[in-house]
């Protein structure tokens, strides 16, 4: 595709930019789509591939904008409610490419709030003669269903290459405005592309920038759990420009380990256990541990309701009495009996350079260093360089609580309790892990980016976890739902947007800008 003929351009390509690159080709636009890495997938292919839907959209309206605690405007929320409800059509819709099959499955709100008895989940079950550990050899994800559901993405990319290019190894690096007002973006090697239409920021989040973590977040950077290309670019290009920024802080994780081999550059999310609304199954295994700060107590409830979404909120704690954060890193405590259960990490990744296979015991995390083994409470204490005596009353507490059915102090649910009576103990640094962030570039409900004061930047879209709604809590497949929602709203409004229709429009927002920096350079 010659530059001139370029109607849109969609930067990166996990679900939401395929899914904003579809919708611009369906609204006549010619796209090209930008991908940074050397194959597409992002942290989309490793996902769980879980698609939120809703039965009634007043219903999941409620729950969005409970879950979301007023940092959200309502259009927006109403917006995803309203994609929720259409998300089965929408999917059935994707998954005709190839004939997968598409499921679905009983999936509540993850917290108690109004509306969670309309939500649901769908997903990709199978695709016919499709096997993603042979195709994506480099991926290994939370569940199949995420590089299912990518394939599904990815064919109806490739059944519109008339009217979409994808270009891989590709970033995009600048924002710029020529002197007219239209928007061009530089990529890497300094060639640039000004299209037609709008540009779309589809380019993920700041998983893998600690630069960025250590300014927004509390408790300073995360590990990232698996993708290395998301290094918050879509932000910075969108900054540039003006952009507003909405709930930094925010970001969907839990906790985990860092291997001892530093050539490994991920953290491993602890084992996922099952939400607090299924909690009553009797077949849900218990949870195994509990975690210790670096004095040897417990502080938090290692079973959150929904764990992978904030169980690295407590973790975060800064003590202004010591001047130091207590937490960081903490420390994972289990027994013989316990670590026999089940693998106690879960590697994921989208990455061809590197790979760990968490063993079925535990075995070779223990021969490893990354849990090590003790005899005693003492030892056990020496090894976390703690006072022998708290770690014996943390243990003491915990396993008389256990006993009781009954965790005064944190409100563990009873029958995720397991004691640790029985030594041998293992220990293992715990750390705060990101799945993904979402927060970003200020944006409203028709995927415009706003700039500081809340006026749309003209040209410039965003979807995806570039800039996610969810501003306080998680919603379980939400954000995939989300991808799909923003994509479509995107690609619709950036193939419908001109240059040359918005000459007057762009012209005044252009001067506002500059007479904005004039003010700002005089000051
Ligand atoms: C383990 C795990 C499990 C999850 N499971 C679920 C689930 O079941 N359901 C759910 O709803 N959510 C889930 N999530 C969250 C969900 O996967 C993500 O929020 C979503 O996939 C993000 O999609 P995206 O398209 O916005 O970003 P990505 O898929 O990350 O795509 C962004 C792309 O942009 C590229 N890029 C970055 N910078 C540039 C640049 N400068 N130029 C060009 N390209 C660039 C990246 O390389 C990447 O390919 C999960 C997340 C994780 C980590």
């Amino acid at each position: 595709m010659r530059s001139s003929d370029i109607d849109v351009v969609v930067v990166g390509y996990g679900y939401a930019g395929a899914a904003a690159a579809l919708s611009a080709a369906s609204s006549g636009a010619r796209v090209l789509l930008l991908e940074k890495a050397a194959t597409p997938g992002g942290i989309s292919i490793c996902s769980g591939g879980g698609v939120r839907a809703a039965t009634d959209e007043d219903n999941a309206f409620a729950y969005l904008k409970a879950t979301c605690a007023g940092k959200t405007p309502d259009p927006i929320l109403r917006r995803l409610a309203e994609g929720m409800v259409r998300m089965r059509e929408t999917l059935t819709g994707f998954a005709r490419v190839n004939g997968a099959v598409v499921a679905q499955r009983v999936y509540p709100g993850n917290y108690p709030l109004p509306g969670t008895g309309s939500l649901g989940s769908m997903f990709i079950e199978s695709i016919p003669n499709f096997d993603p550990a042979v195709s994506y050899p480099h991926v290994r994800g939370s569940a199949e269903n995420g590089a299912l559901l990518f394939k599904v993405m990815e064919d109806n990319v490739s059944a519109n290459t008339d009217k979409i290019e994808v270009v891989t190894n590709c970033a995009a690096r600048r924002l710029r405005r020529t002197d007219s007002g239209a928007l061009q973006l530089e990529l890497a090697g300094g060639t640039t592309v000004a299209p037609r239409g709008g540009i779309i920021l589809a380019c993920g989040g700041f998983e893998a920038d600690a630069e960025l973590q250590a300014q927004y977040w509390p408790g300073g950077p995360a590990l990232p759990c698996g993708y290395r290309h998301n290094t918050g670019d879509g932000l910075r290009m969108a900054q540039a420009l003006g952009a507003g920024l909405w709930h930094m802080w925010h970001y969907h994780g839990s906790y985990g380990y860092r291997l001892p081999d530093p050539s490994y550059p991920y953290g491993i999310r602890v084992k996922s256990l099952p939400n607090w609304w299924s909690i009553d199954n009797p077949h849900i295994p218990k949870m195994v541990w509990i975690l210790l700060d670096c004095y040897g107590r417990r502080f938090m409830n290692e079973y959150e309701p929904y764990g992978q979404d904030t169980g690295h909120r407590p973790l975060a704690h800064f003590d202004p009495a010591t001047q130091s954060y207590p937490r960081k890193p903490s420390y994972l405590v289990t027994n013989e009996a316990g670590r026999l259960l089940y693998p106690l990490g879960r590697p994921i990744r989208n990455d061809p350079e590197v790979s760990y296979e968490w063993s079925r015991d535990n075995s070779r995390e223990i021969a490893s260093g990354l849990f090590r083994k003790a005899a005693t409470v003492e030892e056990l204490a020496s090894l976390i360089d703690a006072d022998p005596q708290v770690v014996a009353n943390s243990i003491d507490r915990w396993n008389s609580a256990c006993a009781n059915g009954l965790d005064p102090e944190f409100g563990r649910p009873p029958n995720s309790m397991h004691p640790l009576r029985e030594p041998p103990f293992y220990v293992a640094e715990v750390h705060q892990i990101v799945s993904n962030t979402q927060g970003g570039p200020l944006r409203d409900e028709e995927q415009r980016v706003l700039d500081a004061f809340g006026d749309p930047i003209p040209g410039l879209y965003v979807a995806g976890e570039c800039s996610s709604a969810f501003g306080h809590l998680y919603l379980g497949s939400g954000n995939v739902t989300e991808c799909f929602v923003s994509g479509e709203i995107a690609g619709r409004n950036a193939a419908r947007f001109r240059w040359e229709d918005k000459v007057e429009q762009v012209g005044s927002a252009f001067s506002r800008l500059r007479a904005r920096e004039r003010s700002r350079a005089t000051w």
